[in-house]
């Protein structure tokens, strides 16, 4: 469900960005420089809440562009805004960055974590309506998109974070945190209620960023109860979501056929949002994120305490 605009810019972007080399084996590693794609990606599917079609386009971007999204619908407000923590403006079920206008784009994450995880940095991402696309429910589409394009090395590093001492935030349902680590570490523990009654135990899952994302984390799949969608589908919510784009769980069994992609999928979900929100802190932290049960509620009230703790110079 994507493709590849071919033009001339992969031919004019190294100018453009004074670019060096579009090896692919940088694709999955080198978090020093920062990186754009050398054309355009074209993404179709349809939004998760709203369940209607949705076009949306990554293009090339120059140096400290950063990622920003741009609604392409809106014409008469700003239609910008920037893939920031300090935007975010709901967590309820996805996470959703909104401009001072009050533009929004919900469910930022899985683009998100499929452009942190493979080292890409400065992106325009085009959209003509409220959502990004959910696809198959996880970062696996956004990863073979950008595999098929090149990675634009730029001749500057990326900008990081150390973490200097442990912030940690936590809720009912679990908690999260940021401590001093020599690398870029996650770690994920998912703890089942009895609502998934015995359909898995713990589950653990660590991730550093020179691990391999599109083949350990990318294609784990957003899951939910069959009973919870029927109320959301019910009261107009959650529109586009189905056994396409969803592990749905009911009476302790997966409804999706075929099944799980991996025995742990939940958890490597888990890690896969965290991935996502975490590349809102728009630097590289040097640091270790642990969490047990995350949400993005979590995830983006870790980050806005752990930028009220330090100064930025
Ligand atoms: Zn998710």
């Amino acid at each position: 469900m994507y493709s590849i605009i071919s033009n001339n810019q992969a031919n004019t972007l190294p100018n453009l960005f004074g670019a060096q080399s579009n090896a692919r084996k940088v694709l999955r590693k080198s978090f020093i420089d920062q990186h754009t794609i050398s054309g355009p990606i074209v993404f179709h599917g349809v939004g998760v809440h709203s369940g209607k079609a949705v076009c949306m386009i990554v293009h090339p971007a120059p140096v400290d562009h950063g990622i920003i999204f741009e609604r392409t619908d809106i014409e008469d407000q700003p239609n910008r805004i920037k893939a920031s923590w300090q935007m975010v403006t709901d967590t309820n079920m996805c996470t959703t960055i909104s401009n001072s206008s009050g533009i929004s784009v919900a469910t930022v994450e899985h683009i998100l974590a499929a452009l942190y995880g493979t080292g890409v940095t400065n992106v325009l991402i085009t959209i003509d309506g409220p959502e990004v696309p959910i696809m198959d429910g996880c970062s696996k589409a956004f990863c073979e998109g950008l595999q098929e394009t090149s990675l634009i090395k730029q001749p500057k590093n990326r900008h990081q974070l150390k973490i200097q001492s442990t912030v940690r935030v936590e809720n009912e349902n679990g908690w999260a945190q940021l401590s001093p680590h020599d690398g870029n570490l996650f770690s994920v523990q998912f703890t089942p209620t009895d609502r998934y009654e015995g359909l898995t135990g713990e589950q653990h899952v660590q991730f550093s960023i020179e691990d391999d994302f599109h083949s350990i984390i990318s294609s784990a799949r957003t899951f939910g109860f069959y009973e919870d969608a029927q109320k959301l589908w019910a009261a107009g919510l959650a529109k586009g979501a189905s056994l396409d784009n969803t592990v749905v769980i009911h009476k302790g069994a997966v409804m999706n056929e075929g099944g799980l992609r991996y025995s742990d999928e939940l958890v490597r979900h888990k890690l896969l949002d965290a991935i996502g929100d975490m590349a809102l802190a728009e630097y590289v932290l040097i640091g270790h994120y642990e969490a047990c049960n995350p949400g993005h509620t979590l995830n983006y009230q870790l980050l806005k305490k752990y930028f009220e703790t330090i100064t930025l110079s």
